[in-house]
């Protein structure tokens, strides 16, 4: 136990980071070449007599036995961002070892928390073993570098924003930690008690006895290990807050309707040190009055006459972002036959364009005049005799 408190004595008191000179994000790959290149220069073998060397060599030991070990680390950075936090004073160090020093600076007083405990059994050393020591008592609960979530969006675009691609605002919304409290839960300025559900574990043992038996996060304190008696007013003791932001996302010319967008490390943020994750957007592509859209060619539906598709015509249609074009239309054309119109249609992604397909639909006139009426009487009288639908019934 006294080995115990020493150790997190030296947690309060010792910038592991520091020691080793690498950055408190550095990679578990930095950390080691920066302990070997350490421990190389100032081993005791290669420095006889050199007592400031043999301290260093010690140092420089200890901060690597620490966050040199990844279960280890993530602990002592818990502790260490507790610490900054407020919630434990810079006066820790002297008041762990000895038992008596104060905890001033910090949120609460830790002096009254170790009394609050001394009659609960378990003793101060097992309360802080559990809270921040842990790592040789099973725990199943070590903070983990975690990626963050994949974040879903939708966006709608026009139709000819979809063609050329287009940059879009989007406003995300996440889970995030409460600004008032910082995710503890408790009204700023009020001191926590361990909780009592936990003893400050963090987690509570179900299905106890057996070889089989799971660690839950407490229901009590969320698995934060404190609790507080006046809930912050603004999340009501969940420690949960919403935050948004705006970001841009570019969406790449030629996306379809209904197209899902990946954007990679644009998701939600990742925790103890994770990647973020990605955010998937939904694409809507608002339909055009005109043109329609078929793989990378565009489409078009252009109404003719009867005449027009019976002798031959030439028709102007529009195209999109460009001069109107002019389609011949052969004599003897069928309705709903379509024409390719090259290179008029949607920009591929290798800068080359689709085709316009124009498709033509025979109108029927629903009014005639005496005149029009007239010539097609003389039409019909002209085509009689021609079995149109003998097909039909051939058996
Ligand atoms: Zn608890
Ligand atoms: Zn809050």
């Amino acid at each position: 136990m006294a080995d115990n408190e020493g150790f997190r004595n030296d947690w309060a008191t010792k910038d592991f980071y520091q020691v080793l000179g690498v950055a408190k994000d550095a990679s578990a790959a930095d950390i080691k070449k920066a302990y070997r290149k350490l421990a190389r220069a100032n081993h005791p073998d290669s420095n006889p007599g050199d007592e400031a060397k043999h301290e260093k060599f010690k140092a420089v030991a200890e901060a690597y036995d620490v966050i040199g070990d990844e279960a280890k680390r993530a602990k002592y950075d818990e502790f260490r961002a507790l610490q900054a936090q407020g919630g434990f004073g810079t006066g820790m160090g002297g008041g762990f070892g000895g038992g008596g020093g104060g905890f001033g600076g910090g949120g609460f007083n830790l002096d009254d928390l170790l009394r609050d405990r001394a009659g609960a059994g378990g003793g101060i050393g097992d309360m802080f073993g559990d809270l921040f020591g842990g790592a040789q008592r099973g725990r199943g609960q070590q903070p983990r570098p975690r990626r963050g979530a994949d974040v879903e969006s939708s966006a709608t675009i026009g139709f000819t924003d979809a063609l050329d691609g287009v940059t879009v605002s989007l406003r995300l919304t996440s889970d995030s930690a409460c600004p008032t409290c910082q995710g503890t839960g408790g009204k700023p300025g009020t001191r926590p008690h361990i909780c009592p559900e936990c003893e400050g574990a963090g987690f509570v043992v179900s299905g106890t006895g057996g070889a089989f038996s799971i660690n839950e996060t407490c229901p009590a304190c969320g698995g934060r290990q404190l609790v507080y008696d006046e809930p912050c007013p603004t999340c009501h003791g969940s420690g949960r807050g919403t935050s948004s932001r705006t970001i841009q996302a570019r969406i790449p010319a030629g996306v379809k309707d209904g197209a899902r967008i990946r954007l990679k490390g644009k998701g939600a943020p990742g925790e103890n040190g994770g990647p973020a994750g990605d955010l998937f957007v939904k694409v809507k592509v608002t339909p055009h009055r005109v043109f329609g859209r078929k793989d990378d060619n565009l489409t078009i539906d252009v109404p003719v006459s009867f005449d027009e598709a019976a002798l031959g015509a030439e028709v102007k249609i529009p195209t999109l972002g460009g001069a109107p074009v002019t389609l011949k239309i052969p004599a003897g054309t069928p309705n709903g036959r379509t024409f390719r119109v090259r290179g008029k249609g949607a920009t591929r992604r290798d800068g080359s364009k689709g085709d316009l397909l124009a498709t033509v639909e025979v109108q029927v006139p629903a009014h005639l005049d005496p005149t029009a009426r007239e010539a097609l009487e003389a039409y019909r009288a002209a085509t009689a005799g021609k079995p149109l639908r003998a097909g039909l019934f051939d058996s």
